[in-house]
């Protein structure tokens, strides 16, 4: 496929009649959150926009502005509010967000939207902004919409997993900043990552509750809540292949007339 991919470089009339034609659209949900001493603050929409133009130069489809900005960075997850650099919307404010985009377009008549998200606390305000976008337009007006919510991470197939991993994957929430990210960076933006400013202060052991609103003394004070260690751009690749695949096998499944 050979059209243009990025929404926001389109004429109006070729973002309608690509619209019109039934181009998924690909949001991409991300943050401005740290991402220790060694990659950059844009990491998390950085990786959900380069997966969505992967995805749809494969499918016909385009990606749209992504969300910049996203839902608080939580200690476990993100390395939480301490870190200078993370700017956090709340909740409340990233579903709004979600929900405005999807109703204004399906006014314009768009009814296949994928939102790729690359920030795990944005998960559930994306579910509440789909479901605010439903009872807006209505759940039976609503019907010839579909939307579909990935996370890219989701995407890797357990096999690839095994090989980035040798000795045991530690679980997507330790994996901020850390091996899964920091290898996609490389693959992708490696003047975007600099290895000689990592820290080996992790893996982060967590206790099994939170505390507010002082954040837990475990969170390793790199911001990195795992290894950085066996990070290449090599694995990146291997990572990237799998997300990419992964949401076109989706949107043939989901929209199968292209
Ligand atoms: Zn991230
Ligand atoms: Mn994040």
């Amino acid at each position: 496929m050979s059209q243009p991919v990025l929404y926001s470089e389109l004429p109006w009339p070729e973002a309608e009649r690509r619209v019109r034609e039934g181009a998924p659209l690909f949001l991409p949900l991300g943050a401005t959150e740290q991402h220790g001493r060694h990659m950059a603050l844009g990491t998390d929409l950085v990786l959900p926009t380069a997966i969505a133009v992967r995805a749809a130069r494969r499918v016909g489809g385009l990606v749209l502005p992504g969300i910049a900005y996203g839902n608080r960075s939580q200690p476990k997850t993100g390395g939480g509010p301490a870190f200078p650099g993370t700017i956090n919307i709340t909740a409340n404010t990233f579903s709004l967000i979600v929900r405005d985009i999807i109703c204004d377009l399906h006014r314009q008549k768009a009814r296949r939207i994928v939102t790729v998200n690359g920030h795990y606390e944005n998960v559930w305000p994306t579910i509440e902004g789909i479901e605010l976008a439903l009872d807006a337009i209505g759940r039976d007006k609503a019907r010839d919409l579909t939307i579909l919510r990935v996370d890219h991470w989701d995407m890797i197939r357990k096999e690839t997993l095994e090989r980035v991993f040798p000795d045991g994957y530690p679980g997507i929430e330790l994996e901020h900043a850390s091996v899964l990210e920091t290898s996609m960076m490389l693959a992708l933006r490696p003047e975007l990552v600099d290895l000689t400013q990592a820290v080996h202060d992790g893996p982060a052991s967590f206790l099994p509750y939170d505390r507010y609103p002082e954040p837990p003394a475990e969170v390793p004070a790199s911001g990195v809540l795992s290894l950085t260690e066996g990070s290449a751009a090599e694995k990146g690749e291997w990572l990237l292949k799998d997300c990419e695949d992964g949401i076109v096998n989706i949107v043939n499944r989901e929209f199968p007339s292209g």
